[in-house]
């Protein structure tokens, strides 16, 4: 059974303008008639109210001490931090030292070079819904040339199947940075040598297995976005 609107003073119209303001409650509501419960040979409806409660908010960050690093991405620059009691390297920064020895002191900013080593990875076949055009996708923690501590982004420009631990990587950035971490990823630099103890590359049924997952979720992409997402 349709739901009957009874009365209604709809929201709907008036959302833009209380989205720029904030999340206030807005006095949007519909009194509706509508099925109550299932019953066993009958049909009963009652009155519900309806509220209409858009929600549309801003959060405003303060990247704090360590805004350095993301005004850096704008300018396609790289910067960590540096300790100097112990020179312990941080990348993603860090505005004060965590090695207990150093009592918390005040890191240096330090420019770091665009290349790095795969610390680690997962091959992302399914994601949120902000990535998922982009799947599937390599997303990494990356150990940036000089830094001690490793940094995640997405890694492109190579079939999924063929990423290994080690791999080295030259970092780019998009074309029109954003100031945040999307605005960095790497691709593979030099020779592509899985090393003896990849443990993917050298079992060649878990190459299959994640190709035929891998398939699946081209495929996927295509039917949902028209995207070709396969490296070639
Ligand atoms: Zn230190």
């Amino acid at each position: 059974m349709e739901e009957k609107t009874i009365r209604e003073k709809s929201a709907l119209k008036e959302w833009i303008d209380w989205a720029k303001r904030g999340n206030w409650s807005i006095p949007g509501y519909r009194i509706v008639e509508a099925p109550r419960g299932p019953k066993l040979g009958e049909t009963t409806t009652d009155r519900y109210m309806i509220v209409e409660r858009p929600h549309g908010v801003t959060y405003q960050h303060s990247l704090g001490l360590v805004s350095r690093f993301f005004e850096g991405l704008l300018g396609k620059e790289l910067w960590g931090t540096r300790c100097p009691n112990c020179g312990t390297t941080y990348c993603p920064p860090r505005a004060h030292c965590w090695n207990p020895e150093c009592r918390v002191a005040e890191t240096e900013w330090v420019r770091l070079p665009l290349r790095g080593e795969i610390w680690t990875y997962s091959v992302m076949l399914f994601s949120a819904t902000a990535f998922m055009e982009q799947l599937p996708f390599v997303l990494a923690y990356v150990k940036v040339d000089g830094a001690d501590t490793a940094i995640p982004m997405q890694v492109r420009g190579i079939p999924p199947e063929d990423v290994y631990i080690g791999m080295n990587l030259d970092l780019k950035f998009v074309e029109e940075p954003k100031g945040d971490l999307m605005d960095l990823y790497g691709v593979p630099a030099g020779k592509i040598e899985p090393p003896e103890n990849a443990a993917l590359q050298r079992d060649p049924e878990s190459v299959e297995r994640l190709k035929r997952d891998l398939e699946g979720t081209y495929e996927f992409v295509m039917k949902r976005f028209g995207i070709d997402n396969r490296v070639r």
